[in-house]
């Protein structure tokens, strides 16, 4: 498995930095984020470690299909019938601060466009 010694994403998923997972498979976890959005705010990372969504290939498919897979049943399991919202914040531009994938599940409250 690919991963980053200095990547705070991959020492949460490895258990090296300890907190709360609310959903993990072999591939994906998801834990609260630290600084909520929203009264729902969790992130969904695959263990490996991938920079952004930009360092992805067109192999990293169905990886790719498990991470949404699973943020969807993390949804479910929240309750979010609703609606929510998903975001990949992507490089300088797109406002990323973690270098490590991770989708951002917002929900519990109306979102509103255009984002910020
Ligand atoms: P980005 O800005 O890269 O899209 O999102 C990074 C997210 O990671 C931010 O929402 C931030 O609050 C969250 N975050 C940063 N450090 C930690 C941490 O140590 N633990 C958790 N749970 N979330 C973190
Ligand atoms: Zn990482």
């Amino acid at each position: 498995m690919s991963t980053d010694s200095d990547c705070l994403f991959c020492k949460i998923a490895s258990g090296a930095i300890r907190v709360t997972l609310l959903y993990q498979d072999e591939r994906v976890v998801a834990f609260p984020d630290i600084r909520p959005q929203a009264p729902v705010h969790i992130l969904v990372i695959p263990r490996r470690h991938f920079a952004s969504l930009a360092h992805t290939a067109p192999e990293d498919t169905g990886l790719l299909g498990q991470l949404l897979a699973a943020t969807t049943e993390i949804a479910r399991q929240q309750n979010l019938a609703d609606g929510y919202r998903l975001v990949i914040n992507t490089g300088s531009d797109g406002g990323q601060t973690v270098e490590h994938l991770h989708v951002h599940l917002l929900g519990r409250r109306h979102m509103g466009w255009p984002p910020g």
